[in-house]
C-alpha cells in the first residue's frame, strides 16, 4: 500500500466534461468506445455497423515510490540505464568532444515526445503536451534501481566493461555506481552461450530450476522493497538472450505443470521463466526485454490466474523499429515489398552471446515476424499466404563494440513492373537506444497497475472494477515481438502501436481518440 503521504500529481491539464470526475485520489471517467462490427450477409457481402461500448475507467492519481529490478543489471543496458537515470536526477552536465552535454531522456517516447491534447479555442493552433503528462505517471528521476547479475562486478566497473558512456560522464557517476552491486543470480549454463561462463561468478547455488530459486528471488524483491521504502517494484529481464525452451506437454504447458516442473528441477525451465514465475506469484509486473520464449504457455496461464502483469518480448530499439515504421509506410502506400534483407554486426557482449547458434535462433525468430500483420492486412498486394522474402543475419564483430551496424535492403515492386530499392545503413548505439525503452516499459507498466475498468451492457454495469488483461500488449511499441493475450492479434506496425498507447491513455481521462481528421480546418 501507499500511506506514505504521496500527494497526487500536479496535473498539467484537467478535463472539463460531465463524464469526468476528479477526486483527491482518483480520475473517474465514463468513456464510450466506438468500433465497427462487421458481418457477412448471405451473398458474402460485408455489413459494417457502428458499435458502442460504455466503459467506466478509474485512474489512481497517487504516484507510488517505484523500484525497478533488472535481471542482468551489470550488463550494457543495465549499467547505461542506471547511470542515465542518475545523470538526469542530478541534472549532470559533462564535457564531450562536441562541447557540454546535458543529461536527457531522448529516445523515450514517454519522456522525449509530445502528444496532441487538442486545439486552442482562440487561435485554432494545436496544443501539444509531453506524453508523460497525459496521465499521472512516475518520473524516471525518482526510480530506485537494483537487480541481479551472474557477474558480481559493481556497477562502476561494469560500466567500464560496457564501453558505452563518455569518460567525463562516467567520472561523475562512478562513486555512486561503485556502491551498487548486483545480487547473485541463477545460472543454468545450457540456456545462454558457453562463452558467458567466464563472467558467471555471482551465483545462487544450483544449475537447474528449483523452488528454492523461486523463493530466493521473491525474497530479494521483498528485501529490496522494504530496504528502499518502496510502494511497488517492477522487474525487467535485460540479461543475456537465452535459447528457446522446448514446449513440452506436462512440463510447461499449464500453470500447474510449470510449477511442478520447477519443483522437480526440470531441465527445460529457463532462468528467465523462473524469474517470471517468482514475480507473477507476488503480482510483481515482469517484462522480458530479450527474445527467448520466457512466457511459455504455463507462465501466461499462471499470470492470468494471479492477475499479474507480464510484457514482452525483446526491446525494439534499432533495426526492427525502423522496419516496423518503414514497412508500415511502404505497404500502406500500396507499394509491394518483395524482400527484406537485414544484416547486423555488433561487438558487445550481447553480440558475443548471439554468436552461438541457439541464442541467435531466438533473435532470428523475434526479428522475423515483424512484418506479418502489415502483409496480411493488405489483400490487394498479397495473396493469402504470400509473404515477402525476409532474412536476418547477425555477426559478432568485436571492434564495433556497442555501436551496432544494421544494414537493410528493402526491395519492392512498384507501378507496371518497376522496382524501388531502399538501402539503409543504421548505426545503432545499442544500449543508448535500449535504455530509454527500459524506462518507458517501467513507466507504462506501472501506470497500468493503477487503471481499472468496468463495462456497461444491456444487462447493466459490471459489479466490480477489473484490471487490464495480464498480458500487457499496450507495451508493444517498445517491443520487437509483442506478446498479446492468447488468441488476440499481434500489432507490429509502429504507428498503430503508438496510437494505441496514446488513445488508451486519452480514454482513461475521458478524451476521444486523436483521429487527425482536423475537420475544423477543412470545413469552414
Ligand atoms: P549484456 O550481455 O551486456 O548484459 C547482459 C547481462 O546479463 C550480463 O551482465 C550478464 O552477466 C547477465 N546475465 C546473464 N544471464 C543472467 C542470469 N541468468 N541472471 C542474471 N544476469 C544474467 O547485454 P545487453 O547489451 O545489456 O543486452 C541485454 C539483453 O537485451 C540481450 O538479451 C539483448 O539481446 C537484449 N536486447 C538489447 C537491445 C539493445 O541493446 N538495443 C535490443 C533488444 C534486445
Amino acid at each position: 500500500g501507499y500511506g506514505r503521504g504521496v500527494a497526487p500529481a500536479q496535473d498539467l491539464f484537467t478535463v472539463n466534461s460531465p463524464n469526468v470526475e476528479y477526486t483527491s485520489d482518483l480520475i473517474k471517467t465514463k468513456y464510450t468506445y466506438r468500433t465497427t462490427a462487421v458481418t457477412q450477409d448471405a451473398d458474402g457481402k460485408y455489413v459494417a455497423a457502428p458499435k458502442e461500448t460504455l466503459y467506466d475507467f478509474k485512474v489512481d492519481r497517487r504516484i507510488p515510490k517505484l523500484g525497478v529490478m533488472l535481471v542482468g543489471w551489470g550488463g550494457n543496458n543495465g549499467t547505461t540505464v542506471t547511470a542515465g537515470i542518475l545523470a538526469n536526477r542530478r541534472g549532470l552536465v559533462w564535457e564531450s568532444k562536441n562541447g557540454k552535454q546535458e543529461a536527457n531522456y531522448y529516445g523515450s517516447v514517454i519522456m522525449g515526445s509530445t502528444t496532441k491534447l487538442g486545439t486552442d479555442s482562440n487561435t485554432g493552433k494545436e496544443i501539444n503536451i509531453p506524453f508523460h503528462d497525459l496521465l499521472p505517471m512516475v518520473h524516471p528521476n525518482d526510480l530506485i534501481v537494483g537487480g541481479w547479475d551472474i557477474s558480481g562486478m559493481n556497477l562502476a566497473e561494469a560500466m567500464d566493461r560496457a564501453k558505452v558512456l563518455e569518460p567525463t560522464l562516467k567520472s561523475l557517476v562512478r562513486k555512486e555506481l561503485a556502491t551498487m552491486k548486483p545480487l547473485p543470480s541463477i545460472y543454468y549454463p545450457d540456456f545462454i552461450a558457453a562463452n558467458q561462463e567466464e563472467r558467471a561468478d555471482n551465483l545462487i547455488p544450483g544449475t537447474k530450476a528449483s523452488w528454492a530459486h523461486v523463493e530466493q528471488i521473491r525474497k530479494d524483491i521483498r528485501d529490496f522493497k522494504s530496504a528502499n521504502g518502496l510502494d511497488k517494484v517492477i522487474v525487467q529481464w535485460t540479461a543475456n538472450t537465452e535459447r528457446y525452451a522446448d514446449i513440452l506437454t506436462g512440463v510447461n504447458d499449464t500453470a500447474d505443470n510449470l510449477l511442478k516442473a520447477i519443483e522437480d528441477g526440470h531441465e527445460e525451465v529457463s532462468p528467465s521463466t523462473v524469474f517470471a514465475v517468482a514475480c507473477i506469484l507476488d503480482k510483481i509486473p515482469f517484462i522480458n526485454g530479450s527474445p527467448q520464449n520466457t512466457f511459455v504457455p504455463g507462465a501466461i496461464d499462471l499470470a492470468e490466474k494471479h492477475g499479474a502483469f507480464i510484457g514482452g518480448d525483446d526491446f525494439k530499439s534499432g533495426q526492427t523499429k525502423m522496419k516496423s515504421a518503414l514497412v508500415d509506410f511502404l505497404i500502406n502506400a500500396g507499394i509491394k515489398l518483395t524482400s527484406i534483407a537485414s544484416y547486423n554486426h555488433l561487438g558487445n557482449n550481447d553480440g558475443m552471446n548471439l554468436s552461438s547458434q541457439k541464442q541467435f535462433r531466438s533473435k532470428e525468430i523475434s526479428k522475423s515476424n515483424v512484418v506479418d500483420d502489415m502483409v496480411a492486412a493488405n489483400t490487394v498486394l498479397y495473396k493469402e499466404g504470400e509473404h515477402p522474402d525476409h532474412t536476418v543475419v547477425i555477426k559478432y564483430m568485436p571492434a564495433v563494440g556497442d555501436d551496432k551496424r544494421a544494414l537493410d535492403e528493402y526491395y519492392a515492386e512498384i507501378f507496371l513492373g518497376g522496382h524501388q530499392t531502399i538501402s539503409l545503413f543504421n548505426v545503432c548505439e545499442d544500449s543508448l537506444l535500449a535504455s530509454p525503452l527500459i524506462i518507458d516499459l517501467v513507466l507504462v507498466a506501472e501506470i497500468m497497475t493503477r487503471i481499472e475498468w468496468k463495462a456497461h451492457s444491456s444487462e447493466g454495469v459490471d459489479a466490480k472494477y477489473a484490471g487490464f488483461h495480464s498480458v500487457l500488449s499496450i507495451l508493444s511499441y517498445m517491443l520487437k515481438a509483442p506478446l498479446t493475450p492468447p488468441g488476440t492479434p499481434v500489432i507490429n506496425a509502429l504507428a498503430k502501436q503508438r496510437a494505441a498507447l496514446t488513445n488508451i491513455f486519452r480514454a482513461c481521462v475521458g478524451l476521444d481518440p486523436e483521429s487527425d481528421m482536423t475537420l475544423e480546418h477543412k470545413l469552414f
